[in-house]
């Protein structure tokens, strides 16, 4: 196995039009639930470590797991670490140093020209360190962690901001809001395919899908069509975990056994990122 820089990985996704499972793990279990979906697809991934599960469980307890379910389970796939939505310039400069190899800084609530200004220094730090950097623009809606954008706010992507704010801050994947939500949709969600086409042929850049959970199978292979190579995936992945635990006690009541009550969630977790996998099309591209 070997650790490949975001920028690497997203740019052969791109180039070959599929694309990267970005999939978020929050503790052991749900890290080894990604690392032997992808083994047995024989997919490149992205495991992503967000704000939520850094607060609980603290960046370099995770960080440290990866490394080593990643040798204790012997996985031989290409796999980057990514910091998702990280808010603060230092907090990403942390994630550098902890050999983190796709760095993301979430400025698009701040004004215009701050989110340009800082995302523009971490992409600095990232080309340097060989990394791969990702900015935000435009307001995608929903709850991602503990901070909430009202429907009313979101904001679709203009081309112009895109095109302006991908030139002037130089990140090698561009994430835009065009339809998606964090959370769980209200209803269907119909994702701006026309303005993804628009911007991804604006900016030249592979375009990042986030809340790509519950979003339907036939946007997804549509979006990743018109230059999507990044897939944020959270929500489904925790709802499979804890529905396979709820389903497991319901059947064995008295199982007081951890590992065993864990293990149904992992093999639930694992078995949607594989169907992820496939439908994005990164299954058999680790090299
Ligand atoms: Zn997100």
């Amino acid at each position: 196995m070997s650790y490949v820089s975001g920028k690497t990985m997203i740019q052969e996704a791109w180039k070959n039009g599929y694309a990267i499972g970005a999939f978020t793990a929050h503790n052991l279990e749900t890290i080894k639930a990604v690392l032997l979906a992808a083994e047995e697809e024989q997919a490149p991934i992205m495991i992503q470590i967000g704000q939520k599960a850094i607060n609980e469980m603290g960046m370099k307890p995770l960080r440290d797991a990866i490394d080593s379910l990643i040798e204790h389970h012997r996985i031989t796939v290409p796999v980057c670490v990514h910091l998702d939505h990280s808010r603060q310039f230092e907090q990403c400069m942390e994630a550098a140093t902890r050999h983190f190899q796709s760095l993301m800084f979430d400025g698009s609530a701040l004004p215009f020209e701050e989110n340009i200004r800082i995302t523009k220094a971490v992409v600095e730090v990232a080309n340097a360190l060989g990394l791969g950097a990702e900015g935000e623009i435009g307001k995608i809606g929903g709850t991602e962690d503990d901070i909430t954008v009202d429907e009313k706010d979101a904001m679709i992507t203009t081309v112009a901001e895109a095109l302006d704010f991908s030139e002037r801050t130089g990140v090698d994947y561009l994430a835009v809001s065009i339809g998606t939500a964090h959370g769980v949709y209200k209803t269907t969600p119909e994702l701006k395919f026309d303005r993804l086409s628009e911007i991804k042929q604006a900016v030249q850049k592979p375009i990042v899908l986030h809340g790509g959970s519950g979003v339907p199978d036939d946007q997804i292979v549509e979006a990743v069509k018109r230059g999507v190579a990044k897939i944020n995936v959270d929500t489904e992945l925790r709802q499979a975990f804890i529905l396979g635990v709820q389903e497991h006690w319901k059947a064995n009541e008295k199982d007081y056994i951890l590992a065993d009550v864990m293990n149904k969630g992992i093999t639930s977790m694992k078995e949607v990122v594989q169907h992820k996998i496939r439908l994005f099309g990164s299954n058999g591209k680790a090299k």
